[in-house]
């Protein structure tokens, strides 16, 4: 990619959609790490439907043509952006546009664009440890400036040529804990719940009240563990515990 510099580009605004491989127009078309995006023509293979042939507007290696809605879309300016509806659609970030490059009212249709720099909203990270990294990765693998933003929020992070840039990555590490605890906070220990108990093996709760877990193990003896010693364990998925619980034969309880 190479964004040539006999003429300086011109830097638009526009939004893009962001999934597992990186960036997409709204309109669906990939934009690709490392590659300009070379506007094609397809009006000109619009098949008029009442003579049933090809309408040849121009030549599609051409695009944009001023009498074609062809062209990478970019509007001048964040303001006409959230005019024209983008607000809260996707990604907005800013985009070189060169090559021929035809000029509207408010905006402009390219030949040729790539991004400039991305603003995330902190919501269109996702949380989880793993899909967190490799979704980060479709992003950074462009090379751009990359901020989290709104809500009052800059921070960077990613920078042009550098990489991550540690500010981000520990507001993203912050977010991650902060939710690591509300989903430990949020989960409720239940009856019928299975509760690893370390030394012991597998046990079924069978009642939970505010202090205290009877459970029930696989020897049908019952164990009394104190509730706030027992937690969710994420990596296994299961709830757990290495406190000393009480065991009793079922018939004495
Ligand atoms: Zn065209």
């Amino acid at each position: 990619m190479r964004v040539p510099d006999y003429i300086s580009p011109i830097v638009g605004y526009r939004v893009w959609t962001w999934d597992t491989k990186g960036l997409k127009s709204l309109c669906g078309e990939r934009w690709h790490p490392g590659q300009s995006l070379a506007a094609r023509c397809r009006a000109s293979a619009v098949v008029a439907p009442t003579v049933g042939r090809v309408e040849a507007v121009h030549d599609a290696h051409e695009p944009p043509q001023t009498n074609c809605t062809c062209g990478v879309y970019a509007a001048k300016n964040l303001e006409h952006l959230r005019h024209l509806g983008y607000e809260g659609r996707g990604i907005p970030g800013e985009v070189y546009l060169w090559g021929t490059v035809v000029e509207h009212e408010l905006g402009w249709r390219a030949q040729f664009a790539y991004p400039k720099s991305l603003v995330l909203r902190p919501d269109a990270i996702p949380s989880g440890t793993k899909e967190m990294e490799s979704r980060l990765k479709t992003l950074a693998a462009y090379d751009v400036d990359i901020v989290i933003g709104g809500d009052g929020q800059h921070i960077p992070l990613c920078r042009r040529g550098s990489g991550f840039d540690a500010a981000g990555l520990d507001y993203l590490i912050g977010k991650r804990t902060e939710y690591y605890d509300r989903r430990q906070r949020d989960r409720i220990l239940k009856k019928g719940d299975r509760v690893a108990i370390l030394g012991r093996g597998i046990a079924v709760v069978e009642q939970v009240d505010r202090k205290e877990v009877r459970a029930v193990l696989w020897s049908k003896n019952v164990v009394r563990i104190s509730r706030k010693k027992i937690v969710w364990d994420e990596g296994n998925a299961r709830w757990e515990t290495d406190a000393q619980s009480h065991e009793h034969p079922r018939a004495t309880i």
